[in-house]
């Protein structure tokens, strides 16, 4: 080849011949070369683990399948179990009523989950369990951003509610809009069905420590672990404060509605005729058993909210149908969802990407969909680094 160059070197049209020879051969290495590490870095090629199977991790999940990662949920816990206090999405309510005011990320995450949540109830209610109803939001002492929630704009039939609307009594303002109500069973069951109908795959195991997920052939590890995140080794996130919620199911199916009188309860309905009267606030109360004085609160706030819950038209009583009781405990976390990625190296050696999406709170519904959305871009950006440091031992090696 060197030859060929100094006799080339004579005269300058030979010379630029060779120079594009030379040119081509590099364009020819460079393109094999990253044909390679393309085949090397096939997404489907990336095994990533996602730990957990409530609605975080199984929305992430899906999310991800949905972009062509090659997806393992490792998880203690999956829909369709027995109720265990351990595991939070059987229990949520469960309504879309965004809760942030300013936070830009969380709104963003609200409404991603709205849209698919209006399109499912829209097309595909029975399977997924989500059904449109009208929401009333009333409140004591409103502040600006409640008065002007940020999700006026989007959710139908938004509207301040005015003199001819009768406001429950404590209550000095009220606004109404049309919303959606998950009954969680069905929609878990039918998340987790389409995450296996993707091909994902799925583990019953208990982890002790986050590295008990990061074997050899592991790439990406997703942490939605919940509440547990406040234990799980090499996570041990202090700020996660789990908070039990005691709730009252009762058989209602004329209540068509959903009716909250903000921060102290609610009346959500359910497709199969229950209604969930709520809440409690109880922090790092693990208590399974029922609370009769909380249950008792809870009726009392949701007849006074919601009267057609035990008052027909015509003024005749309706006795309450207690179908049965619910403690669940949120994933509360102090300054909100922990979204964002952490390098870890695992035991082996190997540098692997965490993906955080744990601390949902009392919202998992309201922005579990969102919040999976957003953690697989995060993901995206994890491989994207992934791909860069394999391409550079690849050159690294080629050049020697
Ligand atoms: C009474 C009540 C009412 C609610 N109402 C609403 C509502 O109306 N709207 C709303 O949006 N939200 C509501 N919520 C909140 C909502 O339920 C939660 O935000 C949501 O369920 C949290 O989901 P998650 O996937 O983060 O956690 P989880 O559902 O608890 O799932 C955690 C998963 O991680 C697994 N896991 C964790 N650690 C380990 C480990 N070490 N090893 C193996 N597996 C592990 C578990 O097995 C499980 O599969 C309510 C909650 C309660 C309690």
């Amino acid at each position: 080849m060197t030859l060929v160059f100094m006799r080339f070197i004579s005269t300058g049209k030979k010379m630029l011949i060779c120079v594009n020879y030379l040119a081509y051969v590099n364009m020819l290495f460079f393109w094999i070369s990253n044909s390679c590490i393309k085949i090397m870095l096939r997404k489907d090629s990336i095994n990533v683990i996602v730990i957990g199977a409530g609605v975080i991790g199984l929305s992430t999940a899906v999310n991800l399948q949905l972009k062509e990662y090659r997806v393992t949920i490792l998880a203690n816990h999956f829909p369709g179990d027995p109720s265990n206090i351990e595991y939070t999405s059987p229990f949520a309510g469960a309504i879309w009523q965004s809760l942030t005011t300013g936070d830009k990320r969380q709104q963003q995450f609200d409404r991603d989950t709205f849209k698919l949540f209006w399109k499912l109830a829209n097309g595909k209610a029975n399977e997924t369990g989500i059904m449109v109803i009208p929401a009333y939001n009333y409140y004591s002492n409103p502040s600006k951003s409640e008065k002007e929630p940020w999700f006026k704009d989007f959710v139908p039939t938004f509207r301040v509610l005015g003199k001819d609307d009768e406001l429950p009594s404590g209550s000095t303002f009220g606004v109404h809009y049309t919303t959606v109500a998950v009954n969680p069973g069905i929609y878990l069951k039918w998340l987790f069905s389409q995450f296996i109908t993707m091909g994902g795959q799925y583990k019953r195991v208990t982890l002790s420590h986050i590295f008990d997920a990061m074997d050899t052939s592991v790439d990406i590890v997703v942490n939605c672990s919940g509440m547990h995140a406040k234990t799980l080794g090499g996570v041990e996130d202090k700020t996660v404060v789990p908070t039990r919620g005691q709730n009252v199911i009762v058989h209602a199916p004329h209540i068509r509605k959903t009716v909250s009188f903000m921060s102290h309860g609610y009346v959500i309905p359910r497709s199969d005729g229950t209604v969930i009267l709520g809440t409690t606030h109880e922090e790092y109360n693990m208590d399974t058993t029922v609370n009769p004085t909380s249950a008792e609160k809870v009726l009392e706030l949701a007849r006074t909210i919601c009267p057609e819950l035990t008052k027909k038209k015509d003024g005749t009583e309706i006795k309450l149908n207690i179908v049965g009781y619910i403690t669940g405990i949120r994933p509360v976390r102090k300054g909100g969802p922990r979204v964002e990625n952490e390098i870890m190296v695992s035991p082996s050696g190997k540098k692997i990407v965490v993906t955080h999406n744990y601390g949902h709170g009392a919202f998992g519904y309201i922005s579990g969909w969102g919040s999976g959305i957003y953690a697989t871009n995060l993901v995206e950006k994890s491989f994207a680094q992934l791909q860069k440091e394999k391409q550079d031992v690849i050159s690294l090696f080629s050049r020697l």
